[in-house]
């Protein structure tokens, strides 16, 4: 899809600006790797002896492709078998699903259902991340999609692990925690390799873990929302991550208005008022649901959110480019001049 493609070029500078904060006089050698996966240029960089950043790069890779087989919506998955299950029973989940299904639920709630995780069948109407282009549905179209969504509608069985989608057609897209759990898992088994310092970037999802060097952060450059290989600002983090939805990701014209990939759950159109929302938060579930939710919540009602949120800060431009930082951000997030 060109507006896909378009999209992932303007993520190169974050990439080069996150290859040349590996540079520099460390005594440790800083390993990279990137392959394209879910859907993204991941980008593994590891602060190790050679060996050890060698396998431990090669695991984080098998890792995020393990979680992409167990989460994507548009290609099988254990994700895709439990859609089918919509409106035909009860389905009994693999656990691990069944978990981030249930933390998925736990941020629509959070969120007041701005992170809402059953909007697949306006996900397949829209077709943003699907293989072919995306379009511009009918009306009716989304009205009857809309019909289809609604996360309290779904039943979930702690006992029994089992999960009720009670009306066929109904289908969960993960697409706004995926990633972020990915980079979870991604911690896990850098921990388990026994690094203490890695970036992982996944077209912009961030997992900074651990420092660059003794006593220096991870700087991470904040894309410009409308400058392709322009900063707005740069974060400096140490074991945190950080992770940016935007409008300009993916995203279609028609008719002078720009049509994206993250839809307002109650109109069923892309979300409006902002370009973009970074999130710099101690888990990466955490700051993926919240940028997607914040993005959808609108700057004021979207920093409220931030606030009452324990250890998470946000930055956020909306669509007059004008930033707002919540409280805690501005000790780590610098905005350029
Ligand atoms: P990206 O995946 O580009 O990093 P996000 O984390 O913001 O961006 O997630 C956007 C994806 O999440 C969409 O492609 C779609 O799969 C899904 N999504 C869209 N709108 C919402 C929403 N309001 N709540 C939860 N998930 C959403
Ligand atoms: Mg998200």
């Amino acid at each position: 899809m060109r507006d896909t493609v378009l999209g992932l070029r303007w993520l190169l500078p974050i990439l080069l600006l996150v290859l040349s904060s590996c540079r520099g006089g460390d005594s440790q050698t800083v390993h990279k790797s990137t392959q394209f996966l879910m859907g993204t240029i991941v980008e593994v960089a590891v602060v190790a002896p050679p060996q050890t950043a060698k396998a431990s790069i090669h695991a984080v890779f098998e890792e995020l492709k393990r979680v992409e087989d167990l989460t994507s919506f548009h290609k099988p998955s254990e994700l895709s078998r439990i859609n089918d299950s919509a409106g035909r029973g009860s389905i009994r989940a693999n656990p691990e699903v069944f978990n981030l299904i249930k933390q998925a639920l736990k941020f629509a709630e959070l969120t007041g259902g701005a992170f809402e995780p059953t909007l697949g069948p306006l996900s397949k109407l829209w077709n943003f991340s699907g293989e072919s282009e995306a379009r511009v549905p009918e009306p009716h179209e989304v009205r009857e999609a809309l019909a289809k969504t609604g996360f309290q509608r779904i039943r979930v069985d702690v006992a029994s692990q089992t999960l009720t989608l009670p009306e066929s057609g109904m289908s969960l897209d993960l697409g706004g925690i995926a990633k972020g759990y990915a980079l979870d898992r991604a911690r896990a088994v850098l921990q388990d390799a026994g690094v203490s310092g890695a970036l992982v970037n996944a077209g912009g999802d961030i997992l900074a873990m651990g420092e660059k060097g003794p006593g220096k952060p991870w700087r991470i450059g904040i894309q410009d929302p409308r400058i392709p290989r322009g900063i707005v600002a740069v974060a400096s983090v140490k074991d945190k991550f950080i992770v940016t939805s935007g409008d300009y990701e993916r995203f279609i014209e028609k008719d002078g208005t720009r049509y994206h990939h993250i839809l307002d759950p109650t109109t069923g159109y892309s979300a409006r008022g902002l370009q973009s929302v970074t999130v710099i938060a101690p888990s990466g579930v955490a700051a993926d649901a919240l940028s997607t939710a914040v993005f959808v919540l609108g700057a004021e009602k979207g920093l409220k959110l931030i606030e009452s949120t324990p250890d998470v800060e946000a930055l956020i431009i909306d669509s007059m480019g004008r930033q707002f930082r919540s409280s805690g951000a501005a000790t780590m997030i610098e905005i350029q001049g």
